[in-house]
């Protein structure tokens, strides 16, 4: 692995730093049809895995947001992510790839903003690490900086 080619650059392309914010681009996966219920069930805990294994309903649970108290549809899957699989002790562990565990800390907090600095906290891996998983040309799983509109 070499880092002395100097990246090109870009009138469009900003490159992201530790501080850059990031989320999950939702439209990244309806656009190219990818099936992100395939992705989501991939973080359930083992009980919730089996019990979603065949289930391709799509059931939507009244979701109350705590802090402004506004009822939303979400997914059954995002659900028992949120108010189950996430309190888990393996949800996020040393082991999980850096993409699936920023993945998982943007299913449970809203996908509200967090900088790359700040994502290293939540899942204990060195900053620098994810800013070069996922600042590069391929988005994985959606994450991308808020910052890129259009494209
Ligand atoms: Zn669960």
């Amino acid at each position: 692995m070499t880092t002395l080619v100097p990246a090109l650059k870009s009138s469009r392309f900003v490159k992201p730093t530790l501080d850059t914010p990031y989320h999950i681009d939702f439209e990244w996966w309806n656009k190219a049809d990818r099936d992100l219920r395939v992705y989501l069930k991939s973080h359930l805990c083992e009980a919730h895995r089996e019990l979603y294994s065949d289930a391709s309903a799509n059931d939507a649970i009244d979701w109350i947001d705590t802090q402004t108290a506004e009822v939303k549809p979400i997914d059954g899957i995002l659900y028992q992510l949120r108010v189950h699989c996430s309190q888990q002790p393996d949800y996020i562990t040393e082991f999980t790839s850096v993409v699936d565990a920023v993945f998982r800390v943007f299913l449970v907090n809203d996908n509200q903003l967090l900088s790359v600095r700040q994502l290293g906290e939540r899942i204990g891996k060195d900053p620098e690490l994810i800013l070069r998983t996922i600042s590069g040309k391929t988005v994985y799983k959606g994450l991308r900086p808020s910052a890129e509109v259009g494209g």
